[in-house]
């Protein structure tokens, strides 16, 4: 399987040069919140498949409900003049969901970069319909992470995902992000941070002109870009700027959707109510690839009152809908409800998050600690906690290989190792996660 490996898969981000010598674990199984790979070695799953697999691996609802659907209608799509049972009865449910997020009709995509994209395209689409055809740029946070299509790119506010691409869209720009441990500010107080970057989103609208700008889109927590928690007043503030300059909030709770951050949504944490919310991962758990759009009504209402033709101009996927990707998706959230997974998450959460300031007291390559909302946490490693100079790629790639051997999966991201487990996991799993980094932290030090 190595061997094979090596010779036909393309693995992005990592050289496939190194492939057989070092190569991607080969995982053959998975069951609760284990996996298991081709040399019988079991782990925990400390990053849930990739943020998504909130509720383990072994849900027999959300496979019995595959079945069916497979049974019934394996295919067909909302795109062009149809629609069907499945995604109806989806869209219900979801409607009663987001009611609190003030968020009403779906747009069902593929995955993540696909509803980041479908966003984008909606809010430009949304302005022209009504008449704003100069509102066509997007404003995002530095760090923040929007998926790998070349719009999702362009708003991505990191640049190993940005400049081997370019060029990419115009008309997009980057303002700091509410990043305590480093930023341009030098300001390390949570509060003040969050005020100096909205006055900073402030500037920027008025330097390019509020009546240019399409969108705001931010993940409430950022992801990929080492889980950074914003202050509280970060959010409301954002918000409170679009609305004043008739900007669309766009949220991309790709990953804090569905009870990840102890809370239903990571907008509702916040107390916000955007515009759009992109989401996909956990919606279907990792068994089938799906995405949706949730739209406010006051935006779905530019696009029905439409007398313009506009509106018409398709955009959708031929997956758009996919029944059993609908059927998925019901199952997975009945059981997200049923198990009210969210308080495991802030319960869990907090346990994993103050494992890990205990960790920092030990070990020194540990720079910072972020967590403390859910099941989202990171640990900064540097070479040098006074400088905080960057750890070496190999060091950090120790870490995760060491902790892996040791019982449980974590992942390097750029300097940062992220812990994103499945919400259903147990303390003695939490324990489990935090000895085998411990193992992984002393290889190092
Ligand atoms: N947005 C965010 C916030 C993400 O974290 C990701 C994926 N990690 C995406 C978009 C892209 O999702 P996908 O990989 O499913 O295309």
């Amino acid at each position: 399987l190595k061997e094979k490996n090596a010779k036909s898969l393309w693995h992005p981000m990592a050289h496939p040069a190194d492939s057989l010598n070092n190569p991607p674990a080969i995982i053959t199984g998975a069951q609760g919140v284990r996996i298991t790979d081709v040399d019988g070695h079991e782990v925990v799953d400390g990053v849930g498949g990739l943020w998504n697999v909130n509720l383990g691996f072994s849900c027999q609802p959300v496979k019995d409900a595959i079945a069916r659907q497979l049974d019934v209608l394996p295919y067909y799509s909302t795109f062009r003049g149809t629609t069907n049972d499945a995604v109806i009865e989806l869209s219900e449910v979801l409607r009663d969901f987001y009611a609190p997020d003030g968020l009403t009709r779906a747009f069902y995509t593929s995955g993540g970069s696909d509803s980041v994209e479908t966003a984008l395209r909606l809010a430009r689409q949304y302005h022209k319909v009504k008449g704003e055809e100069g509102r066509t740029k997007f404003l995002s946070l530095k760090k923040g992470y929007h998926g790998t299509h070349m719009g999702g790119a362009s708003v991505n506010g990191n640049a190993n995902f940005r400049t081997q691409y370019e060029p990419l869209l115009p008309g997009c720009f980057h303002i700091p992000a509410p990043y305590t441990y480093r930023n341009p500010f030098n300001e390390a107080d949570p509060e003040k941070l969050a005020a100096l970057c909205l006055q900073a989103f402030e500037d920027e609208v008025a330097f390019q002109g509020a009546g240019t700008i399409a969108a705001f889109i931010m993940e409430p927590i950022l992801g990929a870009g080492g889980v950074i928690p914003p202050h509280k007043s970060f959010m409301p503030g954002v918000r409170e700027i679009c609305t004043r300059n008739g900007i669309l909030l766009i949220a991309d709770e790709v990953i804090t959707a569905f009870g990840r951050t102890g809370s239903w949504t990571g907008s509702r944490h916040w107390g916000v109510q955007p515009d759009m919310m992109a989401t996909a991962k956990a919606i279907t758990n990792g068994y089938f690839p799906f995405g949706a759009v949730m739209i406010a009504d006051h935006v779905a209402e530019v696009f029905e009152n439409d007398k313009t033709g506009k509106a018409a101009i398709g955009h959708g996927y031929t997956y758009s809908g996919h029944p059993v990707g609908a059927a998925a998706a019901l199952a997975c959230l009945e059981e997200t409800l049923r198990l009210n997974v969210k308080d495991n998450a802030a319960e869990r959460g907090t346990e994993l998050h103050n494992g890990l300031l205990g960790l920092m007291q030990t070990y020194d390559v540990i720079g910072d600690v972020r967590g403390g909302h859910g099941l989202m946490c990171a640990i900064e490693l540097v070479s040098d906690r006074a400088t905080k100079s960057p750890i070496d790629k190999a060091s950090a790639g120790k870490i995760q290989e060491e902790a892996y051997k040791a019982g449980a999966m974590v992942r390097v991201s750029g300097p940062n190792i992220i812990l994103s487990p499945p919400l259903v996991l147990t303390s003695d799993d939490v324990q489990v996660i935090l000895s085998s980094l411990e193992t992984g932290l002393k290889a190092v030090s």
